[in-house]
């Protein structure tokens, strides 16, 4: 930079930076291209944005052919139910296919508040609002609730929403080891009394290892240090507890004990969007004044009808979180019993096969897809290289054929591919 006197002195030393344009020029872009390249050069087709024709359950038709599916979240086969679509569908003939407002203003319909009850019913707590969609629930409610002074500790696998809400807020943010409710209460007692509040964000169950939070245990730490603990059900609604009613069912706890239950209503209930359920206060501060609620339009009616009508779903058919359970577990026995490497999933209806090398798990779903099977490839940077893996989502619909096929088939093609479990393990 130049020096100088003056406004023209001060202009040219702020210039310095090279200016960008183009974004093709981009160093973000050029990277993307690169990556691209490197797995084109594979001869392995690209897996993402594949098209797929009519509605995903436990089958899936892709250029007219049909596989077996393991890549959606329709956990529950709900997406497809004849009850859910035809309440979407009525609810289009009488609301539109938009509420064409934010709610706060013109935008409220009988169905937001029914679900909304619904909601916070089926959570067990007060009060519940609905949001367009999931990511941007997590997104405008942290970046909300907390801000500079306040200190977010979350689960060092926090989904990207989180952490985005997290640095939205302008708080201090630090993760701490996965499900390690031990290391959070030793960072709280190190740095409480240095923040007004503290807000502990976890999951339900993790999207990418199947595993999940020990709850109990972090209400534990939160209350001892007068933290606020969230938890992400967005993969835990309708898939956790003897009944589908989430990660608190399952342990029996009561769910007034979590500050701020948020879940998604794209997987389980058949939907788009996600909610915030808790106390009345929590619900009625982010009703009048979350950024991602009053600034933006009303659920549709059409996934307010679906989402509502999956809870009811859900509640006529208890069976179909036993039959999700039982398809999980088999799924998980059958792989331990082949040596395949499962990493922590446990009886949740996501399975991770850890390849330890995206090469290796881009050709073990590019030779799946040949059997019939399609699974999505986990690659680096979206894990570590080495817990570079293919995720098997299950659900209530699958059988029990397809799922030994699945699993004799992945086995046999990991050996041929030169997978060895120790090696894998040692290399994580
Ligand atoms: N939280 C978690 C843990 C998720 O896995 C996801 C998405 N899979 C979201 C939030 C965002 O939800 P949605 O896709 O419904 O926007």
């Amino acid at each position: 930079a130049t020096t100088g006197s003056g406004f023209g002195g001060y202009a040219n030393a702020v210039s310095a930076v090279e200016p960008e344009d183009d974004v093709s020029q981009f160093a973000e872009y050029r990277r993307l291209k690169t990556t691209m390249q490197q797995m084109q050069m594979t001869g392995v087709p690209n897996p993402y944005f594949t098209v797929h024709d009519g509605i995903v359950r436990d089958i899936t038709v892709i250029d007219g052919k049909e596989y077996i599916s393991f890549a959606s979240y329709n956990y529950l086969g709900l997406s497809g139910h004849s009850r859910v679509t035809e309440a979407a569908a009525d609810a289009v003939r009488k609301y539109g296919t938009s509420v064409s407002a934010s709610r706060l203003v013109s935008g409220e319909k009988p169905i937001h508040r029914e679900l909304e009850n619904a909601i916070a019913k089926w959570v067990g707590v007060d009060a519940s609002i609905l949001m367009v969609g999931g990511h941007a629930t997590n997104e405008t409610t942290i970046g909300h609730l907390v801000g500079s002074g306040d200190l977010i500790l979350h689960d060092s696998l926090a989904h990207n929403s989180i952490v985005q809400g997290a640095l939205l807020s302008g708080a201090r943010r630090r993760p701490f080891p996965h499900n390690d409710y031990e290391a959070l209460d030793r960072m709280l007692t190190e740095m409480r009394s240095q923040y007004r509040r503290v807000l502990i964000v976890i999951e339900g169950v993790y999207s990418m290892d199947g595993d999940f939070a020990d709850v109990p245990k972090f209400v534990e730490v939160k209350k001892k240090h007068r933290a606020m603990l969230m938890v992400d059900e967005a993969h835990s609604f309708g898939t956790m507890g003897e009944t589908g009613h989430g990660i608190a069912e399952h342990f029996h706890m009561d769910a007034r004990d979590v500050d701020i239950w948020m879940g998604t209503l794209s997987k389980s209930a058949a939907s788009c969007g996600g909610y915030i359920a808790g106390s009345n206060a929590l619900i009625e501060l982010l009703k009048y004044t979350a950024p991602g609620f009053v600034f933006s339009v009303g659920m549709p009616p059409a996934q307010v009808a679906a989402a509502l009508a999956s809870l009811q779903t859900l509640a006529d058919e208890p069976e179909r979180v036993e039959t999700l359970r039982k398809r999980s577990e088999l799924f998980l026995s059958l792989c331990k019993e082949a040596g395949l490497d499962t990493g922590d999933s446990g009886g949740t209806p996501v399975v991770p096969i850890i390849t330890g090398n995206s090469m290796v798990a881009l050709r073990l779903s590019h030779r799946l897809k040949g059997d019939g099977i399609n699974v999505q490839p986990i690659l680096y940077p979206a894990v570590d290289e080495s817990a570079a893996r293919l995720r098997f989502f299950i659900t209530s619909e699958h059988t029990e054929e397809q799922i030994r096929f699945t699993v004799t088939r992945t086995a046999a093609h990991l050996s041929e591919l030169g997978f060895d479990r120790q090696v894998v393990a040692a290399g994580r």
